[in-house]
């Protein structure tokens, strides 16, 4: 069974070498003008904090998201904790999120002060599931004078932080809706999404303001980098002022009007940036023909399924997922086997992250029922899904 699976993945990725060690995730220079960028920075000076390419940054992410604002960051953490900031997330706040996402979200929360609250995900898309965030609401949501109260824990809680997992988009309509009926204000950690509609609208443009990462093993990066996207004028000019340590715009004076950070991407990266942008919808078409790849390779193999989600919301792909099947008893230990199998074979395979309700620093914040990030948590396996390992010579134009 493993046996069989690992050589599934090796016939998708096509290596030639059966000792080549096959990795999760590399980013993909090829055919880009990264090295020609970075160079004009370094030849210029301008390497820092300001400089031309960032500004190139800002306004390529724009138009390739259609958001009306782009700011870009040091990281997607920052991007995260800054859009809460500006949203209105005070120290001892809630933000409700679920509990199936990489670490920095919740990090993101407490940089602040705040605290997360879990709530569940949904089984097709693994991203917060709607009636989860509504149930929760409903029973422990509390108007007093606009602001919205944890009636359990005396908090107030002040924001919703749903999260577009592996690029697969989340059911973030029915999601911002909720909060819109609550009157709280909805940041979408779209880290992995970029690539990832909803229709014809972009993962990250539906909320309030929406996240992007690009560090190494995301869809394109700047080495590390974020980016915040926005419609709302008054935002975009709060998180730009923000995140450049507050400092009023003059000649030469030095004057910050309020406790500002120093958030904004070097220059340098944002060269690298506009390099791997300008392949983006090669990189995409690549993950999807990877994906599909899977899809066709796995379609006769008992005991695992290869994530694969129709409809109208076209996925970034950024991970292959596979899923596997049988008794939730011994799903993890089956998991366990195959991942361990995989190893042996230079085949990195790995379980989704643990959820963060069982992380040491959360496993006392609230949260509602999760029962489907339990059930699906222990099922879930990354397969690898570097861009490069669909080569050029597949690429139809
Ligand atoms: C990568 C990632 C982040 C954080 O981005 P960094 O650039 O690594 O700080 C946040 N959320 C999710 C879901 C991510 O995958």
């Amino acid at each position: 069974m493993n046996n069989l699976i690992c050589r599934k993945i090796k016939e998708v990725c096509s290596v030639d070498n059966p000792e080549q060690v096959i990795p999760l995730h590399e980013p993909d220079f090829r055919e880009t003008k990264a090295w020609d960028y970075v160079k004009e920075c370094i030849d210029s000076g301008w390497v820092s904090s300001a400089g031309n390419w960032v500004n190139r940054f800002e306004r390529m992410i724009e138009s390739y998201t259609g958001c009306e604002h782009a700011i870009a960051v040091t990281n997607g953490t920052v991007a995260i904790r800054l859009a809460l900031y500006i949203s209105g997330v005070k120290p001892g706040d809630e933000v409700i999120t679920s509990p199936m996402s990489f670490v920095a979200t919740a990090n993101a929360i407490c940089h602040l002060g705040a605290v997360p609250h879990f709530v569940d995900i949904e089984t097709e898309r693994y991203g917060m599931c709607p009636n989860a965030l509504a149930d929760r609401l409903d029973e422990i949501g509390e108007n007093r004078d606009g602001d919205i109260y944890n009636k359990e824990s005396g908090r107030r809680i002040s924001c919703v932080l749903p999260i577009h997992i592996f690029g697969n988009p989340l059911r973030i309509k029915e999601v911002v809706d909720i909060a819109d009926r609550w009157g709280l204000p909805v940041v979408e950690d779209a880290a992995e999404a970029l690539g990832s509609w909803v229709g014809n609208n972009h993962c990250g443009s539906f909320g309030k303001v929406g996240c992007f990462s690009f560090n190494g093993n995301k869809i394109i990066t700047t080495g590390g980098g974020g980016a915040l996207v926005t419609n709302e004028q008054e935002t975009a000019l709060r998180a730009r002022h923000l995140s450049t340590t507050a400092k009023r715009q003059h000649p030469w004076e030095f004057f910050h009007d309020e406790i500002g950070w120093n958030d904004r991407m070097p220059n340098i990266n944002a060269a690298l940036g506009v390099g791997q942008l300008e392949r983006m919808d090669i990189v995409v078409k690549r993950k999807r023909d990877l994906h599909r790849k899977y899809v066709e390779a796995f379609g006769d193999v008992d005991g695992v399924r290869i994530l694969n989600i129709v409809g109208d919301s076209p996925n970034n792909w950024l991970i292959s997922m596979t899923l596997v099947e049988g008794n939730q008893k011994e799903v993890e230990e089956v998991r366990n086997s195959l991942l361990e199998f995989a190893q042996g074979q230079g085949l990195m395979l790995r379980p989704v992250w643990r959820l963060l309700s069982e992380l040491p620093m959360f496993v006392d914040v609230p949260r509602g029922e999760l029962i489907n990030a339990y059930e699906m948590a222990p099922r879930l396996v990354s397969l690898p899904s570097s861009p490069n390992l669909v080569s050029n010579s597949e690429d139809i134009y």
